[in-house]
């Protein structure tokens, strides 16, 4: 989805995979080159190789501002060992520990820098404005996001 402003600028929606699909979330905000990475998941039905998972549509050459992860659930974050090393991560804190926990245990780390966030409270990632919203869901620490940018909102 793409959307052009009066001033020329481009906000671009993409998603990357799970349109049409449970699991394996990957979604990207786009706004004058900033780049926001909503859930960074592993497909559930394909335990395949990293290189496998990342989406092609997704430009891992480039810097992000921040990948938001969503939920400590695989499908929504197992894709960040696939990822550069360089992309910040934001998530909760009991994420942050559930995510670290359940990778040593599969004798691996997350390579990404992770910030932390406080549920209700906005902060801001480049242009976008970052609001989780603490909700129900059966992992512990599940957010929606509701992002704002450049006039517009997405939850
Ligand atoms: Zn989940």
């Amino acid at each position: 989805m793409i959307e052009t402003s009066p001033n020329g600028n481009n906000r671009k929606l993409t998603v990357h995979r799970s349109a049409h699909l449970i699991g394996g979330n990957c979604i990207e905000i786009t706004w004058q080159g900033n780049r926001l990475i909503l859930d960074a998941g592993s497909p559930l039905d394909e335990p395949e190789t990293d290189a496998d998972v990342v989406p092609t549509s997704l430009d891992v050459s480039r810097s992000v501002d921040g990948v938001i992860v969503s939920h400590p659930h695989q499908d929504h974050y197992g894709l960040l060992q696939a990822l550069p090393a360089n992309w910040p991560v934001w998530c909760g804190k009991p994420t942050e520990a559930l995510m670290r926990l359940t990778t040593a245990l599969m004798g691996d780390r997350l390579p990404q820098q992770i910030h932390t966030f406080t549920s209700f409270q906005s902060f801001d990632i480049g242009p976008f404005k970052v609001t989780p919203f603490l909700t129900d869901h059966s992992a512990f620490d599940a957010h929606m996001i509701l992002v704002q940018v450049a006039g517009r909102t997405i939850l």
